[in-house]
């Protein structure tokens, strides 16, 4: 279904407004030319309605003869540009009033504020991008490692899109012939077709689980990895959150924790994500202030993807460092023995046995921080290889979506392999390539946009 094309000219701050060296007023539409013709006087005294596109000319923006700011302009014209319509972006000075005084003078001249969003939504409406490319869009703005960078582009440049569109028409072929069979019924029964049906949809299938196994993985890229670090007073639980920062260099945020007694900082661990939380020794409540944090940190425990459980090393187990292992008794937990660098006196063994396997490390010497890192790493890929240019499906939507994709093609191929009629295949087959119709967005309801592009910023 398409919705018809609202064709107003948009404009609106593409930057942010704030203290910079430059802002962008972006327009697009119909009038862009038009209206920049009416608003901005290029020293060379042509008009941007004549400017070739993508060249960029230096001038001023003026209101009557009031000259408003010196600007440069950059005409991008329809097809090739951002939303395939007229596009016209004037570099402004970057101070908030310049910016304003700008926009006013294009919505005076007969520009409408954009929606959120709605740049990219003309692209996605104008075909130029499919519905997951731009969603991949608001991911690279929402990006924070390395990785969700990566994997977002990839997805912008059309890897999902691709992939998905593969498995449709593998579905697309097995349910032709099959489509064909129910319509001529008194054809040859072709055996030869069926079983060659089932063999695609069993590929449709395997392409389907590969994506699907990546869905963890990119909720981590998407939300990061929720890590908490977990022990008893003076184990060096502070300690080890600064040398895990400080080893890092692109840290993303530092944010104060939700209460007083956490610190959360977000930090690019072999490039993926991680919020880690230290739950700053709060573990033994002394008053009723300190039983509300402790409450508070099983709170954060229980949120935890991943529990850094941490022990002192140059001190026995004691009961308080097991209550906390019974704590964390449902939880994913790497265990760490901290203080490698004084004498040992931790029964080692004991922990082993309970988790597996624990990392001994040093946080105040900064000593095999590294192993920690590679644990930590290790848990958020569970053996998923994920080389630079997988396919990662990140999006919550796109997870549904081959969820369902995936129990419409399961319940063809029982159908197929106890012979039932051909019109329950066809029928799951269909249902299987429609919501994969839904993921591209060659299906979509005003609604499903609105959410999607809701979530864009204005001038996006
Ligand atoms: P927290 O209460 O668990 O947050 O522990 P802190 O990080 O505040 O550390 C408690 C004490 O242990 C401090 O005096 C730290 O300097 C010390 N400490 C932390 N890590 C190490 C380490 O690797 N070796 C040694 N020798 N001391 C450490």
């Amino acid at each position: 279904m398409k919705l018809p094309h609202n064709t107003d000219t948009i404009v609106a701050m593409a930057t942010g407004a704030g203290d910079a060296g430059i802002g962008i007023i972006r327009m697009s539409g119909d009038k862009a030319l038009a209206i920049a013709d009416a608003l901005f006087v290029a020293a060379n005294g042509k008009k941007a309605s004549s400017f070739k596109t993508y060249t960029v000319h230096f001038g001023w923006v003026k209101d009557s003869n009031e000259i408003i700011d010196e600007v440069l302009v950059t005409v991008m014209r329809a097809p090739r540009s951002y939303t395939r319509e007229d596009v016209v972006e004037i570099n402004t000075h970057g101070g908030i009033i310049a910016m304003r005084r700008v926009l006013e003078l294009a919505l005076a001249r007969g520009c409408r504020l954009a929606e959120p969003g709605e740049f990219t939504k003309r692209a996605f409406l104008n075909g130029r991008i499919d519905l997951a490319q731009a969603e991949a869009v608001l991911d690279i703005m929402r990006a924070q490692s390395d990785a969700a960078l990566r994997v977002s582009m990839g997805q912008l440049e059309g890897a999902l899109s691709s992939e998905i569109s593969a498995i449709r028409n593998t579905i697309l072929e097995a349910l032709a012939p099959l489509e064909a069979m129910i319509d001529f019924p008194d054809e040859e029964i072709g055996a030869v077709e069926t079983r060659q049906a089932r063999l695609l949809v069993r590929q449709a299938s395997e392409r389907l689980s590969r994506l699907l196994k990546t869905t963890s993985y990119g909720a981590v890229l998407r939300q990061g990895l929720h890590v908490v670090i977990c022990g008893c007073p003076n184990v060096g639980k502070s300690s080890l959150l600064n040398a895990l920062v400080r080893r890092e260099r692109s840290i993303v945020t530092s944010v104060a924790g939700t209460t007083r007694d956490t610190i959360e900082e977000i930090i690019d661990i072999r490039g993926i994500p991680v919020r880690i939380v230290d739950t700053a020794g709060i573990l033994a409540p002394r008053n009723l202030v300190e039983k509300k944090a402790v409450h508070r940190a099983k709170h954060q425990i229980a949120m935890a993807d991943l529990v850094l459980l941490i022990f002192d090393g140059s001190r026995p187990l004691r009961l308080s460092d097991r209550l906390l292992i019974k704590t964390c008794r449902k939880k994913s937990v790497c265990a760490v023995v901290n203080k490698i660098d004084l004498r040992q006196r931790i029964d080692t063994q004991y922990l082993v046995k309970h988790f597996g396997s624990c990392i001994a490390l040093s946080a105040r010497k900064g000593k095999h921080i590294n192993l920690l890192e590679d644990a930590i790493a290790e848990r958020v890929l569970q053996g998923t290889v994920v080389a630079g240019e997988s396919v990662v499906v990140t999006n919550a939507r796109h997870g549904a979506i081959l969820r369902k994709t995936q129990k419409c093609i399961a319940e063809s191929l029982v159908s197929l392999d106890n012979n039932l009629s051909l019109e329950f295949v066809t029928q799951d087959l269909k249902e299987s390539v429609r919501s994969l119709d839904q993921l591209l967005g060659k299906e979509f309801s005003e609604d499903l946009l609105e959410r999607i592009f809701g979530d864009f910023c204005i001038g996006k």
